[in-house]
């Protein structure tokens, strides 16, 4: 016995384990839930199914009302234990003890609207409400909401199909046992319980019928047949039960007292005498107790079977999002900001020398953007026949005695924007190098290496700041580029010779000799600007872009995620403390 009642107890944290995987049952593909057996108490709206549990614990806890109180499932474990003060605990508040069943009530009555709202609304999300007592015996059972035929008031009009529907989901599975609880005073062919038991359990092998307010039948009628499995054949024997009525309730009978007055009738009872050891709400969870032990053991292989590929699945599911970080809210933000910082250390590594691949910045300034420079080809643009073109496009043909300086603007603003593409490009290189050393820097951060999701975000991450970072470099060194244009304006113009050199003026070919000298000299004088231009922008350029990306790189890399990290709700109120643990790996998803 004691065994059984220890199975009992595992098949309890098997149920709740479920409920903390999301596993209500009524998924595809048959899921843990539904390998375990547990007792569901169906039955109409008022035909006492709250007051059966309630007797069956011998605690008043249920919330109580008019229409329908009971809006998701409860699943109520009892835990027999050898002593000590009684108490009862939520799942979805670990570690807070209940020991005023008032207090249940409400509790119950709170965590049903957190889910549904203040509206009439259903939810086949279940509440787990364990009792711990030396008065119970190992059990499960769940309440459901009651069978209705109407909505009430401020409920939509399908209520009536969808606590239906969701009554089947639980009863419908074949390791579940039917309580079906069908009141006295109402003929037993037309209780609802037992209409829907007969459609999903037709054999009547796993439905415990339960007859209530046996004390409210009319006079001179009995229960008898009923009772006695003449009007409706079961494989278990019906049960009937006295529970305590309205004005008990009202007058606050305790339920020990409720006990004893329910075997005191069936024991002075002329129509139930006999049966009297087989009545009352003690004798029906003995029943219950010994039955549901009867099939957790000859259900043990399948439900080992159940465990071991559930485990199997949650190992893979785990493998493939990477493991669950343990702790609180705030541990957890702990540990991913530690995760950040481990990964940042090691960029910064890569970029300062301790670590290979910073290095090839320097290439990029070293060599790439020299080489980019040198293959400009202002040979050709400042060849004479370009000049000529130009300077006579801007200024006309006529020899010049000042400076043309339409043309020299020309020439120079045309040569200046060469410089643009060696800029960019060294912004563009720089920026592929930053990259790689974020990749190479996430596989080499052993802190990282359990949390490929994580990894992924912090990648998006960098690589969306190292974005920005670029085009803030390209802004820049365009900038640079255009700045050499406007330097040119008085300075320029006043270094330069303004004499041409004097030939014979008057003959055609000597004035021609002339033309193309001058035309060289402007060329050569753009020549040599540019040159200048080109030694300031060697040096600027990786300036440039050392100060736009490569700083702000290892300053800023992730400053946007920490910040976004660090607003994620990470401090709200868990839903329940272990579902918020073990779906770490979807918070991390989050990001
Ligand atoms: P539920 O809606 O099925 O959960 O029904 P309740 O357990 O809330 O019971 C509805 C009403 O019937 C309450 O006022 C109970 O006091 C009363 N009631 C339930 N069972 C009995 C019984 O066996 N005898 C008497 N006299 N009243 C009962
Ligand atoms: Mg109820």
């Amino acid at each position: 016995m004691a065994t059984m009642g220890s199975l009992i107890g595992l098949v309890n944290r098997i149920q709740q384990a479920c409920t903390v995987l999301g596993d209500h049952g009524g998924g595809a593909g048959g899921s843990l839930w539904e390998a375990l057996p547990s007792v569901a108490v169906v039955g109409g709206q008022s035909s006492g199914k709250s007051s059966v549990l309630e007797s069956i614990v011998g605690r008043d806890f249920l919330p109580r009302g008019s229409g329908i109180v009971t809006r998701r499932p409860l699943v109520l474990q009892l835990h027999k234990t050898e002593g000590g003060q009684e108490y009862a605990e939520f799942l979805h508040a670990p570690r807070k003890r209940f020991s005023d069943f008032a207090a249940v009530r409400k509790e119950i009555a709170d965590e049903t609207d957190r889910m549904t709202g203040k509206s009439k609304a259903i939810s086949n999300v279940p509440i787990h409400l364990s009792i711990y007592s030396p008065h119970v015996v190992n059990l499960t059972l769940i309440d459901l909401p009651g069978l209705t035929k109407v909505a009430v008031e401020g409920q939509p009009e399908s209520i009536v199909q969808d606590i239906e529907n969701m009554v089947r989901t639980y009863v419908d599975k074949p390791n579940s046992i039917i309580l079906a609880i069908s009141p006295a005073n109402q003929d037993i062919a037309t209780s609802d319980a037992i209409k829907l038991a007969k459609e999903v359990d037709p054999t009547g092998e796993r439905t415990f019928g339960v007859v209530t307010k046996l004390d409210l039948m009319d006079k001179g009628t009995n229960a008898i047949d009923v009772l006695e499995g003449r009007s409706y054949r079961l494989q278990h024997p019906w049960v009937g039960i006295v529970n305590r009525s309205q004005a008990d309730i009202n007058k606050n009978v305790d339920m020990l007292a409720a006990r004893r007055k329910e075997q005191e009738y069936f024991q002075s009872s002329p129509d139930y005498g006999h049966l009297a050891h087989k009545m009352g709400a003690e004798y029906l969870a003995k029943l219950l107790s010994q039955h549901l032990e009867a099939v957790i053991k000859a259900k043990i292989p399948s439900i080992i079977s159940m465990i071991n590929k559930t485990v199997d699945e949650i190992e893979a599911e785990l493998d493939r999002l990477g493991r669950p970080i343990g702790g609180d809210a705030g541990a957890q933000l702990y540990t991913i900001l530690d995760m950040c910082r481990a990964f940042d250390r090691v960029f910064k590594e890569h970029l300062d020398g301790g670590r290979p691949g910073g290095d090839r910045i320097y290439g990029v300034f070293d060599h790439q953007l020299p080489a980019a420079l040198k293959k400009l080809p202002f040979d050709k643009h400042l060849s004479l026949q370009n000049v000529r073109k130009v300077i006579s496009e801007a200024d006309g043909y006529q020899p010049h005695l000042i400076a043309p300086e339409q043309g020299y603007r020309r020439l120079i603003d045309s040569s200046l924007s060469y410089f643009r593409g060696p800029a960019e490009a060294s912004v563009d290189a720089v920026h592929l190098v930053l990259k790689e050393l974020v990749r190479r820097s996430i596989a080499a951060t052993e802190e990282l290496k359990r949390f490929p999701t994580l990894q992924s975000d912090i990648a998006a991450a960098a690589n969306e700041s190292l974005e920005r970072f670029r085009e803030d470099g390209r802004k820049t060194v365009i900038r640079l580029v255009d700045m050499e244009a406007s330097y040119l304006t008085v300075e320029f113009f006043r270094k330069l010779p303004t004499e041409p050199d004097k030939g014979a003026n008057n003959n055609t070919p000597a004035n021609d000799r002339y033309q193309d000298n001058h035309l060289r000299r402007i060329g050569s004088n753009v020549s040599s600007y540019i040159n200048m231009v080109c030694d300031t922008l060697r040096n600027t350029i990786p300036k440039a872009v050392v100060h736009c990306q490569v700083k702000e790189a290892k300053r800023n890399l992730l400053n946007r995620f920490y910040a976004h990290v660090g607003s994620k709700e990470f401090t709200h109120a868990p839903v329940s403390g272990q579902i918020e643990n073990f779906h770490q790996t979807s918070i991390l998803r989050i990001f």
